[in-house]
């Protein structure tokens, strides 16, 4: 199919041919006409689809007539994190270089003035972070009764960053007859209920199985002791022919020492995480994509949705937490149709979590010995370690074929349910109520996504709350938003009971892969 058989116009076709698209994606095929015939959109699509530019180039074109009034913006896109909104604003910039659309991006960490001043001009995209968009909501400077379309993108996302009541509180604002688009990576029953609230009769596009790695990506696992990860990674490298790469680490503290020790072996190394200043982040990430720095360690706030051009190399320095994670990680690379190569390096103590990976993705990772260096073996999945070296690597990163160091089998089994493939209890990591900004620096040494701490019951959490002064919850409240950041997600919904929740699921469909009309 052709992208003018889509029903776009000229402006828009011209902006696409520029940037040198040839064909539309899966999503875009489906999603575009239909969207330009105004329904709702139920997309479930990872990013790497194309999904982007499946909303945004129809959305130029709906938008191309009528004009923006003061503080009432015309559309409204909602992204989990300041990056993945910096790149939707990139898109509309792109896509509608022909077109007169004015755009404002709201998101945290930014000063307000820039912000407002764009608002009171009139806006025709407004793409925002949850928490910036309701401060200004709250302070008057934006009404969002003129919006005519409205897209949540990334929602399983937003469901892990504690956004939803937020998100339900901004849909409370806009008017009924909306264009409502809304895109998940995943479609868990929660998103399902979400999403079944705020659209009518969506068109369901479903583009691939949820959590599956592009077959564009070559994944290796390589099992070392926990003291040569960092001699192991060095090697890999420099045999691998690296062009740029990012290097996930699970803690924030580990990431300053692993780019410290790499600038001292010579590497050009950067860093990226959820901690820094919104400035730095955005600068470090643009020298990246400018090739003024090669390597980037970083948290899984680069995990999910950064589009780095032809990234070449995933290093998973550590074995993510949750076996997601390893799919958003290893899909920066392997993008648009190219090649990529992600590795990952895990110890004996990282059996359970390389397990929960192997069963999620259906397959098993091929090992790869690392030419000086013993290969561990792995524990028991219940958590003991057998940690017997097995002799050194043989030369180079080849793959390993000996059986015994294959991790649990995978493939066979259902996908397990998010408690069991995380981490074993006690190092299971947190998704808590974000802390207020000072307190960070004395947090620095915990994983990224620090130990949970056991749930309060919503009962519990509803009696004990309305026992707490107002002054309190209102500056809980606050803080939670003040905090637009994103790498230290919460669970579930604290103790908001959203409205969604209290409405019965809708059954799934019983095709996943195909197109339906809901
Ligand atoms: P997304 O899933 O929106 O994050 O897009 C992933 C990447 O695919 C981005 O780099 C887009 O520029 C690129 N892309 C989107 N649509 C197309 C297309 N029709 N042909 C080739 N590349 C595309």
């Amino acid at each position: 199919m052709l992208f003018s058989e889509l029903g776009l116009g000229p402006d828009v076709l011209r902006a696409i041919e520029d940037k040198g698209y040839t064909q539309p994606t899966p999503i875009q095929e489906q999603a575009i006409p239909c969207v330009l015939q105004r329904r709702d959109v139920l997309g479930c699509a990872q990013t790497g689809t194309g999904k982007t530019a499946s909303f945004t180039l129809p959305m130029i074109d709906i938008l191309a007539s009528g004009r923006a009034r003061a503080r009432m913006p015309r559309s409204l896109i909602l992204e989990p994190t300041r990056e993945l909104a910096a790149q939707v604003s990139e898109s509309f910039e792109t896509y509608g270089k022909y077109h007169k659309l004015s755009m404002a991006l709201l998101i945290g960490g930014e000063t307000f003035t820039e912000q407002v001043k764009k608002l009171d001009r009139g806006v025709d995209v407004l793409i925002a972070t949850p928490g910036r968009l309701i401060d200004l909501f709250e302070r008057g400077n934006i009404m969002l009764n003129d919006i005519k379309v409205f897209v949540i993108d990334e929602a399983d996302r937003m469901l892990d960053m504690g956004f939803i009541p937020d998100i339900e509180r901004i849909v409370s604002k806009l008017p009924k007859n909306r264009q409502t688009l809304f895109f998940s990576a995943t479609m868990p029953p929660e998103i399902r209920r979400l999403a079944d609230a705020f659209l009518t009769q969506p068109l369901e596009i479903s583009v691939a199985p949820p959590a599956s790695p592009a077959e564009t990506v070559t994944q290796a696992l390589a099992l070392v002791h926990e003291m040569d990860k960092r001699k192991a990674l060095r090697h890999l490298l420099q045999t691998e022919d690296v062009k740029n790469a990012f290097i996930f680490c699970n803690r924030k503290r580990d990431i300053a020492v692993l780019q410290k020790s790499l600038e001292r072996h010579g590497f050009n190394v950067g860093a990226l995480h959820g901690d820094m200043v919104q400035s730095k982040r955005t600068e470090t990430l643009e020298r990246f994509k400018q090739g003024e720095i090669s390597l980037l360690v970083c948290s899984d706030v680069a995990a999910r949705g950064i589009d780095v051009q032809g990234l070449s190399h995933v290093f998973n320095f550590d074995v993510p937490l949750t076996p997601d994670d390893y799919v958003h990680r290893i899909g920066r690379t392997g993008r648009a149709g190219k090649q990529g190569r992600a590795f990952m390096l895990a110890t004996p103590d990282d059996t359970k979590l390389v397990g929960a990976i192997t069963r999620l993705i259906k397959r098993e990772i091929p090992m790869i010995a690392i030419d000086g260096l013993e290969t561990a073996e792995f524990g028991e999945e219940d958590g003991s370690s057998r940690g017997r070296g097995r002799g050194r690597g043989g030369r180079g990163a080849k793959p390993d074929s000996r059986s015994e160091a294959r991790p649990p089998r995978g493939g066979r089994e259902e996908r397990p349910p998010r408690e069991e493939a995380a981490a074993p209890r006690e190092e299971r990591p947190v998704r808590e109520e974000r802390p207020v900004r000072e307190e960070r620096s004395a947090r620095d040494d915990r994983p990224v996504r620090e130990e949970r701490q056991p749930r309060e019951s919503l009962a519990a959490a509803e009696s004990r709350r309305s026992n707490e002064p107002r002054r309190d919850r209102d500056r809980d409240r606050r803080r939670r938003r003040d905090d637009d950041d994103d790498d230290v997600p919460v669970i579930g919904f604290g103790d908001h009971m959203p409205a969604f929740m209290l409405r019965s699921a809708r059954p799934r469909p019983s095709s996943e892969a195909s197109t339906e009309e809901g």
